[in-house]
């Protein structure tokens, strides 16, 4: 049987843990270092740690469970890497490379229920969450990857974009992001990190009224009812009136910006109507809100969306930002390496049988 991931784990449960297995507390934060500073792939390497404490962590735990299937670089630097889960699953995770830093985009679950008619993680449902340890990992082994380059390049942003709905793995999402917040371990600043959600709005608000800090991004894609539910069918058990009142909660409470993303489609909902439409929609809130306009990556299962031409792109970002709304375009990484989410994985699952 497979072991559990002992990144799974926070600083306090490991603490907690090693005390019910009759280790004193200091050994956590020995081994905490090791994880994440000094990064060992072995218990063994921990030449400061306790035999005994070994020997319990090597019983009950792994420090690799992912293994690298198929990595992809692409001509502006950024790197696909396909992993293997310790049950054969394919999950895709992505580092970029910008002025500001180095980013790692994560995958929360193996495939998404969500599915949005555009999105190519949604093709496949979802087969199981991942747990804490495995979305954690996903950034160690960027890391060591930045490691063995010897440049001394450090994970310095995460995005938690890639395949699933982070908000429906909300506890391992919490686990995951309380560890690599963590001062002693990677100490990745909370406004270094974007949570994205379909919008689940029950969710929202649970985000809201916890400790985590780090900064959120909705997929709102489309300014009414009638358009969202065409492109995303969960909008007809989450209507944007009631997204908006999540939405509203959290701008009272915070007082923080939030990221709305706008995928834009020719032709379906890139016209000057649905920029006033977004507009409106913000209202009052052009403060706390950055509209991030996303060029749509083309899937070929989803053969019936075309990305906006450039001229379209320009004048919705015009009339918004004529509007007062705050507006920016997401620039684009690794588009000749199946860049789009989920891509990577849904092509490689078909090759892999087509063998
Ligand atoms: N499930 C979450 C997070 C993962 S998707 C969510 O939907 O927000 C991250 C972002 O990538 C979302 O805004 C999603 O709409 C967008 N996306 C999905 N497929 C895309 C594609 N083919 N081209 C461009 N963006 C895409
Ligand atoms: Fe799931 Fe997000 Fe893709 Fe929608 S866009 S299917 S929520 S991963």
């Amino acid at each position: 049987m497979n072991k559990e991931s002992i990144y799974g784990l926070t600083l306090d449960q490991l603490t907690v843990w090693l005390g019910e297995h009759g280790h004193r507390k200091f050994r956590a934060a020995q081994v905490w270092e090791w994880l994440y500073r000094k990064r060992v792939t072995a218990f063994s390497d921990m030449t400061d740690v306790h035999p005994a404490c070994i020997a319990v962590l090597e019983e009950h735990f792994d420090i690799s469970t992912l293994s690298e299937h198929v990595k992809q670089e692409s001509a502006d630097g950024t790197i696909k890497f396909l992993f293997r889960l310790a049950d054969g699953n394919l999950i895709e995770t992505v580092l970029m490379t910008h002025k500001f830093g180095l980013s790692v985009c994560v995958t929360t679950q193996v495939g998404c229920n969500i599915g949005c008619s555009f999105c190519a993680s949604g093709l496949l449902p979802k087969s199981r969450d991942l747990t804490g340890g495995e979305i954690v990992e996903q950034i160690m082994k960027v890391q060591l990857h930045l490691d063995q380059e010897g440049r001394g390049g450090k994970v310095s942003h995460v995005v938690v974009m890639g395949i699933g709905e982070p908000f429906d793995n909300f506890r391992n999402l919490s686990d995951f992001l309380r560890i690599i917040k963590d001062h002693k371990g990677l100490a990745i600043g909370a406004r270094h990190i974007t949570v994205s959600t379909s919008g689940l709005a029950d969710k929202i608000i649970e985000f809201t009224d916890s400790d985590l800090q780090v900064n959120l991004a909705v997929s709102l894609h489309a300014p009414n009812n009638g358009l969202r539910t065409q492109i995303m069918k969960i909008n007809r058990a989450i209507p944007i009136e009631k997204l908006m009142q999540a939405i509203q909660y959290y701008w009272d409470k915070t007082n923080r910006r939030i990221t709305l993303e706008y995928i834009l489609l020719k032709d379906v909902n890139d016209q000057r109507e649905h920029a006033l439409q977004l507009a409106e929609l913000i209202g009052a809130n052009r403060q706390l809100a950055n509209v991030n306009l996303i060029p749509y990556n083309p899937v070929d299962e989803h053969s019936q969306y075309q990305r906006s031409e450039q001229e379209s792109i320009r004048a919705f970002y015009d009339t918004l930002k004529k509007q007062g709304v705050s507006v920016s375009v997401r620039l684009e990484h690794g588009t000749d390496i199946d860049a789009a989410c989920g891509q990577l994985r849904s092509k490689q699952i078909k090759e892999d049988q087509a063998v």
